[in-house]
């Protein structure tokens, strides 16, 4: 058997002082930046494909208190050229656009604010020919999927690629199991895709919308080439899915090349072969989510979620996927860093919220558990039915409930985060404390 419900040993957690190291290579000192309040403890964006149980996080650096991410933030607001900047995207765009009006660039996406907003300005601004392509999410949510027809509305085709179910629900267990990363087999593949796609539809230049430095991978790093890394690898036989080897995760869990080929890279040398350009608008023109927002909702019929979102208080960002509610709960579990939090230091940055309105946005919000899709989800990660009989001999616990699921989140929490005494869970470190 190779899932076992783990035992959670909470006298690590009950005394003052920490006594064993911090998970996932974590800082000790737990830090919130001065102005957006983002832990240190936020692992930097990084090529997924690479990632397992063992590896140890790059995390946001900070420079006197502040974050990577507000730092270039003051880099944009003092430095930077932005009408340099458009010049440059016109000379990239003049390189690759079409004569004729065929595709010339390509761009993957949901349909959501951000996505909606490069592919229309692209379109309609400097008059390209765009193709939309879109890895679909796990579970639509109704609001998400009308938005994703919005975007097609105002005037773009799209290619949408949809994994088989059965395979997906079980990696996607797997991954929870081993990770607690719900979302992480549809990162892949929402990474993977699109560079298979263009060099499938031989349209080398590839559009996304924020580089990850706008909150907080290295500034250095802060260029338009979106780095080849995160989407390609030297060799497929190095490559991860849910933090295991392809070849056990195909020995243990009976899946053929066929069933992993959604969430697989291409080699860094069909990368290069195919010419592939991966380029993050965020370069060429200051990005402002909220301003986003707005563009996509004057220019398309997009709607925002009827409700607040689960452990947060915005409408209409990440709201197409219902899986995203727990995704974002198993970051604060850990990392100490809920979709609140998330949301306040990006909105901080952009200068729409003050840091003491963030504050008590995150002591009111942070951490809530996602409960409103809950049978749904859990229902989508429950291998209890005759359609898994093969491999259920791997899992201790087939139905996944919110008993299972908890104790399952304390086995992947970090003493240096958390404290256990009689009234539960709490942070040792807070933004207040
Ligand atoms: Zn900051």
């Amino acid at each position: 058997m190779f899932f076992k419900k783990p035992f959670v040993d909470k006298k690590k957690f009950t005394s003052i002082n920490i006594t064993s190291e911090p998970l996932y290579g974590l800082s000790k000192d737990i830090e919130y930046c001065k102005n957006c309040l983002m832990s240190n403890q936020r692992p930097n964006m990084c090529p997924e494909h690479f990632h397992t149980k063992e590896k140890a996080k790059s995390i946001i650096k900070f420079t006197d208190g502040i974050c990577d991410g507000c730092l270039l933030k003051d880099k944009k607001d003092n430095e930077i050229d932005w009408e340099e900047r458009e010049r440059e995207l016109k000379v990239l765009l003049n390189k690759y656009r079409s004569n004729n009006g065929s595709y010339d660039v390509l761009l993957p996406g949901s349909g959501g604010k951000d996505s909606f907003y490069v592919a229309h300005i692209l379109k309609f601004k400097y008059g390209m020919n765009p193709l939309t392509c879109t890895f679909a999410p796990n579970i639509y949510t109704e609001w998400g999927l009308k938005n994703f027809y919005s975007w097609l509305e105002a005037g773009f085709n799209n290619y949408k690629f949809t994994v088989d179910i059965k395979v997906h629900k079980l990696i996607t267990r797997i991954s929870l199991e081993n990770l607690l990363h719900p979302f992480q087999p549809w990162i892949l593949g929402q990474k993977n895709f699109p560079t298979k796609f263009a060099k499938l539809t031989k349209i080398p230049l590839i559009f996304y919308g924020e580089n990850p430095a706008e909150y907080g991978n290295p500034n250095d790093k802060y260029y338009d080439d979106m780095l080849m890394e995160w989407h390609a690898c030297d060799n497929l036989d190095n490559v991860y899915i849910a933090g295991l080897p392809t070849s056990e995760l195909s020995k243990k869990f009976k899946l053929v090349n066929s069933n992993l080929e959604p969430y697989l890279p291409l080699t860094y040398k069909e990368f290069k072969d195919n010419n592939l350009k991966c380029v993050a608008f965020s370069y060429f023109k200051k990005w402002h989510p909220q301003e986003n927002y707005y563009y996509t909702v004057e220019n398309s019929n997009f709607i925002t979620s009827p409700e607040r979102t689960a452990g947060t208080y915005s409408k209409y960002s990440s709201i197409d996927d219902k899986i995203d509610d727990l995704h974002y709960y198993t970051a604060k579990i850990k990392f100490g860093i809920g979709r609140t939090h998330y949301d306040v230091a990006q909105e901080i940055r952009s200068g729409d919220l003050t840091t003491s309105e963030g504050k008590s946005l995150i002591n009111k919000f942070d951490g809530e558990y996602p409960k409103r899709f809950e049978k749904e989800i859990f229902d989508y990660l429950s291998l209890d039915n005759e359609q898994y009989k093969d491999i259920q001999t791997e899992f201790e616990v087939l139905k996944m409930d919110r008993d299972y699921f908890d104790n399952l989140c304390d086995s992947f929490r970090s003493p240096h985060l958390w404290r256990f005494s009689n009234k539960g869970w709490s942070l040792r470190k807070t933004i207040d404390s």
